[in-house]
């Protein structure tokens, strides 16, 4: 049994079940034992690998859109230039690396990188070099300021809650004790306003789950970029809508039982997209990864890094150019929810070429 395990074993005899998202949020973030407090899970030693760690191709179309947004509202003098769950700080030095051709835009940004994880803040601080930055413990705290924020494979990190439809209402998915071991079990039905409109959209049996993190969130973003400008690129896995159990847990780059080890798997669920959305009343656009980067230009960037490379070398690239835009690999089951001002253009690479 792992530490975590212990403690949460004992937690739960002691004072009852708890929520997945209890769980979840145990398993990641426990100051002592949680999966990102403790480890730096990314790259091929690690449990999993993300876009930025696929390609430096990723950032920097992230990195000219944003600059881009940020020449279209009048190149506001002093902005912040932010991050949410930054990783290993790799997305982040793409973005600086790729935007250092736009004029100005270095020294109107102030780096903020938003990160739960102590750990994670030395590897980013590490990554960034003689880069000015600054780390905030939550969204709330960013500075009054036009905002350029990027987020990728952040919200599928927040903890989620699970309910299953009944006849009578809703039962929610707990974590609880089966002799000595962790089980999950639900609880008695009863009638959770929140969820009143799934009723139109799920039959008894059916299991929705809520990001209770994520709105709030999307709220304090949206409401920063009608004050004060700026532009929001979020990319994670997930649908428009949330059906079904998405909790998953990995490990080795395979897929693991959520239960089996708390705080050496990683945890995770799908984004549901909509919810963003309607947590943010500002235009939004929603379209696949794939889509997205290569509108942005993707296959321009990477014949021009193709030229200068051979061998394995060009075979890795190739490779990860396809990985993250390909339908069959991170393509279509990635998404990206982009978020501006209402008058203000659409950020490059969300309209098809030639659309207005
Ligand atoms: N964006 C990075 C890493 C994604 S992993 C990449 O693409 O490679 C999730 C990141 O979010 C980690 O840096 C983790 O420590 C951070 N994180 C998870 N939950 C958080 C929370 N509640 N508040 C702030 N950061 C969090």
């Amino acid at each position: 049994m792992t530490p975590l395990a212990t403690l949460l074993v004992r937690r739960i005899a002691a004072t009852g079940p708890v929520t997945v998202a209890d769980y979840m949020a145990e398993c990641l973030l426990h100051p002592t034992h949680g999966y990102y407090t403790t480890r730096d899970p990314f790259g091929a030693t690690g449990d999993f690998t993300t876009a930025p760690e696929i390609s430096q191709m990723f950032g920097e179309l992230l990195g000219l859109c944003l600059a881009q947004g940020w020449l279209d509202q009048g190149r506001p003098d002093r902005f912040t230039l932010a991050e949410l769950g930054p990783g290993r700080g790799t997305l982040m030095a793409d973005v600086l690396r790729a935007t250092r051709v736009v004029p100005g835009f270095h020294a109107a940004a102030r780096v903020t990188l938003v990160e739960a994880s102590p750990r994670l803040r030395a590897v980013q601080r590490q990554t960034l070099g003689q880069h000015p930055a600054t780390w905030i413990d939550t969204p709330a705290d960013l500075p009054e300021a036009p905002l350029f924020l990027l987020a990728n494979e952040f919200f599928d990190a927040l903890p989620i809650r699970q309910f299953v439809r009944h006849p009578d209402g809703w039962q929610e998915r707990v974590v609880g004790l089966a002799g000595e071991a962790l089980s999950f079990g639900l609880t008695a039905p009863w009638a959770f306003a929140p969820l009143e409109p799934r009723l139109s959209d799920t039959v008894p049996g059916d299991l929705v789950e809520v990001c209770p993190a994520a709105g709030p969130i999307m709220a304090d973003l949206a409401a920063r970029i009608a004050r004060h400008g700026g532009l929001s690129l979020i990319v994670d896995y997930g649908d428009w809508g949330s059906r079904g159990d998405t909790l998953q847990a990995l490990r080795g780059h395979a897929f693991a039982d959520p239960l089996a080890e708390p705080g050496r798997a990683d945890l995770t669920a799908h984004v549901d997209f909509r919810a963003l959305a309607q947590a943010a009343p500002l235009p939004c656009h929603y379209l696949t990864q794939g889509a997205f980067l290569e509108r942005l230009g993707i296959t321009a960037r990477a014949q021009a890094l193709a030229a200068h490379l051979g061998g394995a070398a060009l075979e890795a690239h190739v490779a990860a150019h396809r990985r993250l835009t390909h339908p069959a690999e991170m393509g279509s089951l990635f998404k990206v929810l982009a978020l501006h001002p209402p008058g203000s253009p659409p950020p490059a690479g969300t309209a098809p070429a030639g659309a207005a």
